[in-house]
């Protein structure tokens, strides 16, 4: 029953540091700038004089001819251009912020300009070597491809590479996952995958570095935190979708709990991140994905489908990790409860998919 009007195409971003050229990526960042400061000015003067606002278009009509002058790609210049826009229109504002010194380097490129050549990259006359970290797959490279600075300064190159989504596998294996503080996520299955609270480690070696007013060090530590948080969540996220067919996550919102006393530990595990990479590694490796509402499900009793009297109610219970249904005498894990729960509101949706196909 493998379904091949499933397959679609994917965008996926593959990331490598820049090992050769950084002097010119700097240089070209700060010509950037300049770019995009200059389309901030015409819409300022656009503001001023009451006349229409520009659009991307606008703009690439106005730079026509400085890409030469200026040392940059005319592609380049058109994504700066176009990317103003976006960005103006996006923040609904009437202008944007300047690009300075502190900006974070940015040199967009259309995809079609970038080669490859053996492990390195051609571009614009220059070659980049990278760190070839892992192999690039078969697959045309499209717009939004973009070399980006970090905090540290290091120089990175971000390909955006079109590739075929996996054709859907047959929804077997089920999983639940219930999102939580305790444990970052507990499955249907039983499992557990516990919270790192990395920040939390690392947070006396940052302020020693904050008092000591080492600029270095606290950028290096906080990249080495988000490192690990990423490389943690990544390592999760890959095993569940390897384990199951049809994974299932409750649609917790982090930003309502962030507002409580628990605001530290909301920031910290990463909610958003593990949702997101679960859903793409999902159409990648041909899983289903499902968000469900998590209303109720940690008081709904997992094993008879009643709402007793005897359930950990709202934010006043959530002390409470285990819990006797009064109605048919389970006892239920908290979290593992709300996981099963979880699970089976996304097998009644999966099962109206099915029958659309
Ligand atoms: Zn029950």
């Amino acid at each position: 029953m493998v379904d091949n009007r499933c397959r679609t195409w994917m965008k996926l971003v593959y990331r490598y540091r820049v090992k050769s050229l950084t002097g010119l990526l700097n240089k070209q960042a700060r010509t950037i700038n300049f770019v995009w400061n200059y389309c901030n000015d015409r819409q300022k003067d656009a503001l001023r004089f009451g006349r229409r606002w520009h659009t991307g278009f606008d703009l690439i009509k106005l730079t026509t001819g400085c890409s030469k002058e200026l040392g940059l790609h005319s592609g380049t210049v058109n994504d700066v251009c176009q990317q103003y826009a976006r960005s103006r229109f996006q923040a609904r504002r009437p202008y944007l912020r300047y690009r300075g010194r502190k900006s974070l380097g940015w040199v967009p490129l259309k995809g079609r300009e970038l080669k490859r050549e053996g492990n390195a990259f051609r571009f614009a006359g220059n070659t980049f070597r990278v760190f070839y970290s892992r192999p690039l797959p078969e697959g045309k490279i499209t717009d939004g491809t973009n070399f980006s600075r970090d905090r540290r300064g290091n120089w990175f190159l971000n390909i955006v590479l079109e590739v075929p989504a996996a054709p859907a596998r047959l929804p077997v294996r089920g999983v639940g996952i219930d999102l939580g503080l305790k444990d970052l996520a507990t499955l249907s299955d039983g499992s557990r995958i516990a919270a790192t609270h990395i920040y939390r480690a690392s947070e006396a070696a940052l302020a020693v570095a904050q008092r000591a007013r080492k600029k270095k060090r606290v950028a290096a530590l906080h990249a080495q935190i988000a490192n690990r948080r990423r490389h943690y969540l990544h390592t999760c996220t890959s095993a569940i979708v390897g384990a199951f067919d049809y994974i299932v996550v409750g649609n917790i919102n982090a930003s309502a709990l962030a507002k409580t006393s628990m605001a530290k530990s909301v920031y910290d595990v990463g909610w958003s991140s593990f949702r997101a990479q679960l859903a793409y590694k999902a159409v990648k490796h041909g899983a289903w994905f499902e968000e469900v509402n998590e209303g109720f499900t940690t008081q709904i009793c997992s094993n008879c489908g009643a709402v007793p009297d005897s359930r950990p109610k709202g934010i006043a219970d959530l002390g409470i990790r285990e819990w006797r249904c009064c109605d048919c005498g389970a006892v239920h894990d908290r979290d593992l409860n709300a996981a099963l729960n979880i699970l089976r509101r996304g097998r009644a949706t999966l099962a109206v998919g099915i029958l659309d196909l």
